[in-house]
């Protein structure tokens, strides 16, 4: 595969996230892989002779623009007969009450359906969250918004079960938990793209943790690794390594753990010279 193939099968893939958005793009993913590699296969093909005239940038974006119109008018056709999980997004034939792969109970409309707007009845594009005609929020942005509140739910309620010491995340994003037992706790929220959000979220939740008695310890203090102790336990909240994986993403990491020079590290005062005097005892 050419640089410029696997260029135009990332920018595709990434185009129809934004195209038809993040649940659909997962269930029209096949059939796109299939149309993206013929459009990569056929512009790979007319770059060989490309000469940087016009004719030939006509063509590659008349390339882009087929694929772009064949995706649409798929993932239209497709949302006529599915139904998307608001749990885990996979898609589900529109016969379906509950989801296939984790059991959830669907909703009751398909995704067309669901694109109606209910103030005005326009059938919007896939992938609309508000109304072309006439801006009401549409059926399926409602959906999308519960099924996100839904799980934030859940994971708060994980929360309260695996880091009860740790002022609860108020500050936002979409938010997930992943329990390493005994190597403690890993906490995420996504701000989608957000950067400058997801930075001001963790400045946020610093200040609610020393608050709440969270503070810099140890031979190297910092905000970025804060400990408190509870009944002999210290516990410790990284946020050093929050953006070490998407930018727009916070990871934070909770356990059990004594800061480098322990908990009590008193900077020792500086010694004094000694003087002759008093090395006579003068
Ligand atoms: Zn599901
Ligand atoms: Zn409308």
């Amino acid at each position: 595969m050419g640089f410029l193939e696997r260029a135009i099968r990332k920018g595709v893939a990434k185009g129809v996230g934004q195209a038809v958005g993040n649940a659909l793009s997962k269930a029209v993913e096949p059939k796109v892989t299939e149309l993206t590699n013929k459009a990569a296969n056929a512009i790979d093909e007319t770059t060989r002779e490309y000469t940087g005239n016009t004719a030939d940038t006509a063509g590659l974006k008349g390339a882009f623009s087929n694929l772009e119109r064949a995706v649409g008018g798929y993932a239209t056709e497709m949302s006529k007969n599915m139904k998307l999980c608001p749990k885990c997004g996979k898609p589900a034939s529109s016969d379906k009450k509950f989801c296939p792969e984790c059991g959830e109970p669907l909703p009751e409309t398909t995704l067309a359906q669901s694109s109606v707007c209910t103030q005005c009845g326009r059938q919007n594009n896939i992938g609309t969250k508000f109304c072309s005609e006439c801006g009401a929020k549409l059926p399926i942005a409602i959906q999308e918004e519960e099924a996100k509140q839904r799980r934030n739910a859940e994971v708060m309620a994980e929360w309260d079960a695996l880091l009860a010491v740790y002022p609860r995340w108020s500050c936002g994003g979409e938010i997930s938990i992943e329990d390493y037992g005994s190597d403690g706790v890993s906490f995420s929220a996504c701000f989608d793209g957000d950067e400058a959000a997801a930075h001001r979220a963790v400045d946020e939740y610093r200040q609610i943790l020393q608050q709440n008695g969270f503070r810099p310890a140890g031979q190297y203090p910092s905000v970025r690794q804060l400990f408190k102790r509870i009944d002999g336990i210290v516990y410790n909240v990284d946020t050093e390594h929050c953006f070490e994986g998407d930018p727009d993403r916070a990871c934070i990491g909770f356990c059990k753990r004594e800061p480098y020079g322990g908990f009590d590290y008193v900077k020792p005062e500086p010694k004094k010279k000694m003087g002759f005097k008093d090395l006579l005892g003068l």
